[in-house]
């Protein structure tokens, strides 16, 4: 007969002080908690069974209070240029999708942080799912988790960063997303500099955020620096103001040190004349910054159209002068549509 595990706890939901209160209600030393917080965020353990430097009694115990929920990979889909991208099913059978991105020296794990998304921006494919919930911070850490083993596997290295601009918007799940940082850093020692949140830009969230101290990056999706312009491509946004958004991140700056990055996207016949170049520059000179130029990738949802390489070196040009940091990206896995804004949960058949 199928055991009914519905009604059980997802033992990662606990914090540790939580599993310490556990043990000593049943009458076990409180460090029995230390030991399985490591298996459960350390060593990645998917089963109480493994866990056996605990009594089989404890075992049990365990398993008859806790479940532990895990992400399953269903479906993996290679890039010409490498790039891999995941199909994740949850435990509760929706799915979301995570990228791991290789280059010459690196490999970058690009997570998702909710099941769909709420913000409504036009050019981005996932903007047409639902949001149907926030992720949890067991389901963040597993995507991690998967892409690192697959660097492992196919690249021979682990991860060496990882972005926050999969699906979602990351300072809508705050809470989870901040925790999952957490356990990432000191589950995988990886340095919180090589992690990576990008927002479309929650002015409220982002002082929250720089009130904690943290040591990640902090990205933001602008695209346009003048505000009919921008509230026309991501309607959200009419209720955070440019000004308002300068304001938080001058202050993310005040108490970290640390520089945003903009994220930018040009299209032809909506941000590409003059008046939009200096727009940018004029906003990006007020907070320290650097602005990383993206190409766009083309969704099925919207006909934007990537504005001209020269309109692409007229920007460069123009923050250079300003002595502002400038990147272009190539876009990666866009065959597979796994570049940034195509996680759409589609399928593209392709055999490499
Ligand atoms: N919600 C967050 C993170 C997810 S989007 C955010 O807005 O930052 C990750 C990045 O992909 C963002 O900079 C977003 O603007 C960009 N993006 C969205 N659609 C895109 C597309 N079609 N082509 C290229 N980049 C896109």
């Amino acid at each position: 007969m199928p055991i009914d595990n519905s009604s059980k706890r997802d033992i990662r939901a606990l914090d540790l002080e939580a599993l310490r209160a556990f043990f000593e209600s049943h009458n076990q030393q409180a460090f029995r908690a230390d030991q399985v917080y490591q298996w459960l965020w350390q060593k990645g353990a998917h089963s109480f069974e493994v866990m056996t430097n605990l009594s089989k009694a404890t075992r049990e115990l365990l398993d008859a209070s806790f479940v532990i929920n895990h992400i399953a990979v269903d479906r993996q889909q290679r890039s010409a240029d490498k790039t891999i991208k995941n199909a994740i099913r949850l435990h509760d059978g929706l799915t979301i999708e995570s990228v791991l991105i290789p280059t010459e020296t690196r490999s970058t794990a690009c997570v998702s942080s909710q099941v769909g998304c709420s913000l409504d921006c036009t050019f981005c494919a996932t903007s047409q799912l639902k949001r149907m919930r926030n992720l949890n911070p067991d389901e963040i850490y597993d995507q991690v988790m998967a892409l690192d083993s697959q660097s492992r596997l196919y690249f021979d290295r682990p991860l060496s960063n990882i972005v926050f601009m999969g699906m979602g918007e990351p300072l809508m799940n705050y809470k989870n997303v901040i925790m999952a940082v957490d356990k990432i850093t000191a589950g995988l020692g990886m340095s919180p500099k090589r992690i990576t949140i990008s927002t479309s830009g929650i002015p409220k969230m982002i002082e929250k955020l720089a009130d904690e101290n943290p040591k990640f990056q902090l990205a933001v999706s602008l695209h346009s620096a003048r505000e009919e312009v921008r509230n026309s491509i991501m309607p959200f946004s009419t209720s955070f103001e440019l000004p308002i958004l300068l304001k938080s991140l001058q202050y993310w700056y005040l108490k970290t040190q640390s520089k945003v990055t903009f994220e930018y996207l040009i299209w032809k016949g909506i941000n590409d004349t003059q008046m939009d170049i200096d727009a940018l520059v004029a906003y990006a000179k007020k907070v320290p910054s650097k602005v990383n130029i993206i190409e766009y990738n083309p969704t099925d949802a919207a006909d934007f159209k990537a504005a001209d390489k020269e309109v692409i070196e007229r920007y460069k040009q123009a923050l250079e002068r300003a002595r502002i940091t400038v990147t272009v990206r190539r876009s990666r896995g866009k065959d597979i549509d796994a570049a940034c804004g195509q996680l759409a949960n589609k399928l593209v058949p392709l055999e490499h």
